[in-house]
């Protein structure tokens, strides 16, 4: 199978006051489709920079990532943002929702940005919270909700432009153990239907129920775990 996400020889250095951070060393990683990939380790390991390069969020500072025939290592920003927007799914351990909008506004927002037509965007947005378990809950605001509830939004919403990667970091963070473990459902089932996921987490739970662990130290795969 070909895999969805391609990353080889990656680095991603910061610089900070003349010194420089090796956040991501030399790592190479392929991400069949349909993988649930949980990414562990310590705080400050990389697991948030290496989702950020996967995702196109940010650029390495040498190697490359290729999903599909696009090397987005060569791309410009505003080609980059456009690439995420349509082809990557981005999850938050704090949700990252307007306030002001309601869940099925916060779920149509990536499709207006993307072109797609006010009726197909609802449309759409309601099916997707429906998929999330929310069918009853989509005129509520974030405030209004739970937290698990706020996150489960934010899948959709990640989910709205039918993205080949969904990316998460840290998204049962801010959850108690139960609601934590109906996100940790709701991806598999996600998976299950063909969505590729890498999940960056400290849940072990969460990382249990992936369908591989890759453990990371300094920057690199911990080739021992
Ligand atoms: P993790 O998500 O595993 O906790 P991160 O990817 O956030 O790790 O961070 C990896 C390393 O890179 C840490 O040493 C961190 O301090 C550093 N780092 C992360 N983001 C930045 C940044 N924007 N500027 C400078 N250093 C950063
Ligand atoms: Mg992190």
């Amino acid at each position: 199978m070909i895999p969805v996400v391609v990353a080889e020889n990656l680095e991603r250095t910061y610089e900070m006051n003349g010194e420089a951070i090796r956040a991501v060393r030399r790592l190479s990683l392929d991400i069949p489709a349909a993988d649930f990939l949980a990414l562990v380790g310590p705080s400050g390991s990389g697991k948030s920079t290496l989702l950020h390069l996967l995702g196109g969020v940010d650029a390495p500072s040498a190697g490359t990532v290729k999903m599909g025939d696009v090397d987005l290592s060569l791309l410009s920003e505003s080609q980059r943002s456009r690439h995420r927007l349509l082809h990557v799914g981005l999850v938050f351990q704090r949700f990252h929702l307007l306030p002001m909008l309601s869940a099925l506004e916060n779920v149509e927002l990536p499709m207006a940005e993307a072109g797609m037509s006010k009726a197909v965007r609802r449309v759409r947005a309601a099916e997707l919270l429906e998929r999330v378990g929310l069918g009853d809950r989509m005129r509520h605001r974030p405030g209004e909700l739970s937290g698990g509830q706020r996150q489960r939004v934010a899948i959709a919403r990640a989910l709205a432009n039918e993205p080949d990667l969904l990316l998460a970091d840290e998204p049962t963070g801010e959850l108690d153990r139960t609601t934590s473990e109906g996100i940790l459902s709701l991806f598999q089932g996600l998976v299950d239907e063909g969505m590729t996921l890498v999940v960056a987490t400290h849940d072990l739970d969460l990382a249990a129920g992936a369908r591989r662990i890759v453990r990371m130290v300094d920057g690199q795969i911990d080739a021992a775990a």
